[in-house]
């Protein structure tokens, strides 16, 4: 029996969102229905929305990444998870190539991505592979399930990046940019027992961290690079943490983020490209062969690291409430125009049935 869902689709770039059904067909042999309880509204989708960044399936799409939701129909070998709430997350890897195989899921080849590759969480169902799911039947019962829909994308994705970085207890951790995927990776590395300086050009972003995980905060607004190393560096040897121990890590996705990262490079460290920018910057590649250092890129998460992503939120450690808000999800049109102008402080959580 299909399910009649309400999307809002996207059928040009830069139009108005359009909201009409989408049929969504029984689920086939390893998929599953998802009805969506809560999608977050990411940066990324702006970039489609406006056109800068083109959706690799062809318009019309329905966008969203960052989905929790409770599975209602299955398909066979997944015929447990009807009626359990489930995170989708934004990188759905095939399972079953070298990258998957490796525990490199991530970055398999085949993977998909919910408002870009398929239909995504715009809407009151969706279609989705059935064994990346990540189950949240070890939710505790007060905890709201709606705020784990950004676990999906940005805090999982963060998680990642500090693991891809080896952290340990004591290490010194740089983070270049304290929004989004900046903070979760602030709290994370916290957790995890760093020491950890925070670098924005917001003032209002770093007090925030302040109470989130961040030890030092340094405002980069304005500061000339050399300074700034000074300064970073210098905490670091306060805490006295050799520089193999520091990992840093670029969020900012700005070319000043980058060309600040990769100065903080010292003898034996190790930096992790997290944010994203189109635009080139210039440095001197042999500094890495000098300092025998390491630079990672690092994208999404693997779905068997979700589990310790849940541990660690609902074991308090990691926050998620002070940085979200709500909204209906039929005010996306306006939602959009807001962080176009960097007007949302709060990344917004969209209830599919308002
Ligand atoms: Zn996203
Ligand atoms: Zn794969």
């Amino acid at each position: 029996m299909s399910i009649q869902a309400k999307a809002y689709w996207l059928e040009e770039p830069g139009k108005p969102l359009v909201h009409r059904p989408l049929e969504i067909p029984d689920p086939a042999s390893g998929e599953a229905v998802v009805e969506v309880l809560a999608c977050g509204l990411c940066h990324t989708d702006l970039g489609y929305y406006d056109g800068s960044v083109p959706t690799k399936h062809p318009l019309p799409l329905i966008l969203g990444h960052e989905v929790v939701g409770r599975v209602v129909a299955a398909g066979d070998g997944h015929t447990d998870l009807v009626g359990q709430a489930v995170i989708v997350p934004a990188v759905l890897p095939c399972g079953n190539c070298d990258f998957c195989r490796a525990g490199r899921g991530n970055a398999c080849p085949g993977q998909k991505m919910p408002g870009n590759d398929v239909h995504g969480g715009f809407s009151t169902h969706l279609l989705v592979p059935a064994a990346p799911l990540v189950s949240l039947k070890d939710a505790p019962e007060t905890f709201d399930l709606r705020e784990l829909s950004v676990v999906a994308d940005a805090v999982s994705t963060a998680y990642q990046a500090v693991m891809r970085s080896g952290l340990g207890p004591g290490d010194a951790a740089f983070v270049i940019g304290a929004g989004g995927v900046g903070g979760f990776v602030t709290q994370i590395a916290s957790a995890l027992g760093a020491h950890v300086v925070c670098c924005d050009i917001s003032q209002e972003r770093l007090e925030s961290m302040q109470s989130h995980g961040a030890e030092k905060i340094v405002d980069v607004s304005g500061g000339e690079g050399r300074a700034l190393k000074k300064e970073i560096h210098g905490f670091a040897r306060d805490w006295k943490v050799p520089s193999l121990r520091y990992r840093i890590f670029e969020c900012s996705g700005s070319p000043a983020g980058q060309l600040l990262a990769y100065r903080l490079l010292a003898r034996g460290a190790t930096m992790l490209q997290v944010g994203y920018t189109p635009k080139r910057v210039e440095v001197r590649l042999s500094n890495l062969m000098a300092f025998d250092a390491t630079i990672h890129g690092t994208w999404g998460c693997p779905p068997e690291l979700y589990g310790d992503v849940l541990r660690l939120i609902y074991a308090g450690m990691v926050q998620i409430s002070p940085f979200v808000d709500y909204a209906p999800m039929s005010g996306l049109d306006g939602l959009m125009k807001k962080m176009a102008d960097h007007q949302l402080t709060q990344r917004m959580i969209l209830d599919p049935r308002k």
